[in-house]
């Protein structure tokens, strides 16, 4: 799930929504267009597979999606719609001049969350789409407040917890590996307690981002796992992979240069330990635990390092 998709203020706003509509006739466009543009951004598609590029583009916060089309159809395109991680959660409204019960029901099997009859009644697409827009902005934020962290605005536990059940069982079916790196800030304490708890909390929120810009792929993602350790899950990744993001990582963090005055290195470190679903499960071990047990080996090893199952 997008982070950024979250807006902070807890307002309702909704003027910077964009809706796409999608029809193979312009002047269909243009009419919805016309009720809806000084309230929204309004994007066009003329087909289907125009419609799947915006959403991979330039993504909407709503659909309106007319349902006959030469090619594909409305239904088509929202199956499709509904199927792909990035494009699930955009609500979709089919626009339609449809009245039969059977079709109605094509309407909602396909992933549909409503429908408008057309010709269009002004009034009915403004509300239908103020509505629609007000649910999805809600349930952004109660996921927001339910998984991500206050402080350092990455993923919390929870979040972790939920997702890494998944992905353990997706791992265990596909045979393709997962890795985790237990990140855990070094002589925090110290920090915390030379240079006081506000100070402590900005640092967590810096490491926080930098692990976050340490990670390239899109489904990779860190969670604030305790105070001051985080959790990466790196899918489709080995150990030697996760041992080059681990290491990306601790450079990162250490080249912030953020003071730690007595500590051994004179700057905060991380160090981190790194564990994979299939490796672990070779020897009986939970991953997370592993990963823990060597974050535990690079601590004892000298802190601001990493340590993995290939570790000399
Ligand atoms: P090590 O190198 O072995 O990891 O030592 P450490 O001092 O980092 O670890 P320890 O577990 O002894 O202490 C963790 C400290 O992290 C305790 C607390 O001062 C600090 N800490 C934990 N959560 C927070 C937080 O939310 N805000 C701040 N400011 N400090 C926190
Ligand atoms: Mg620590
Ligand atoms: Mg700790």
């Amino acid at each position: 799930m997008p982070l950024e998709k979250f807006n902070e203020d807890a307002e309702v706003d909704l003027s910077h929504s964009k809706i796409l509509v999608v029809d193979d006739q312009p002047i269909n466009i243009q009419t919805v267009y016309n009720i809806l543009a000084e309230d929204y951004e309004v994007l066009a598609a003329t087909s289907a597979i125009d419609a799947l590029e915006v959403c991979q583009a330039n993504p909407p916060d709503l659909i309106l999606l007319d349902v006959l089309m030469p090619g594909m159809t409305g239904l088509e395109l929202c199956q499709i719609l509904k199927q792909k991680v990035d494009t699930k959660d955009i609500p979709v409204i089919f626009v339609t001049s449809f009245n039969e019960q059977e079709e109605e029901d094509e309407c909602w099997r396909s992933g549909g969350i409503d429908f408008i009859t057309k010709p269009v009644n002004p009034m009915t697409v403004k509300n239908r789409v103020k509505a629609h827009l007000t649910l999805k902005y809600q349930k952004d934020i109660l996921l927001k407040l339910v998984y991500v962290d206050g402080l350092t605005s990455i993923f919390n536990r929870r979040y972790f917890d939920k997702h890494f059940e998944k992905i353990r069982s997706e791992v265990k079916r596909s045979q393709r590996d997962t890795a985790l790196l237990m990140i855990d800030i070094d002589y925090f304490k110290l920090f915390n307690d030379n240079y006081g708890h506000v100070a402590g909390d900005d640092t967590l929120k810096k490491v926080a981002l930098i692990i976050q810009r340490s990670l390239s792929r899109p489904a990779d993602f860190v969670s604030r796992y305790g105070g001051e350790e985080f959790i990466a899950v790196l899918p489709d990744t080995d150990i030697e992979g996760a041992t080059i993001v681990a290491e990306r990582i601790r450079q990162n963090v250490f080249n912030e240069k953020i003071e730690n005055a007595h500590s051994p290195q004179h700057c905060v470190s991380v160090s981190i330990g790194i564990s994979t679903i299939l490796n672990s499960a070779k020897h009986n071990c939970d991953a997370t635990e592993d990963a823990d047990k060597h974050l535990y080996l690079a601590k004892k090893s000298g802190r601001n390092q990493i340590h993995s199952p290939t570790t000399e």
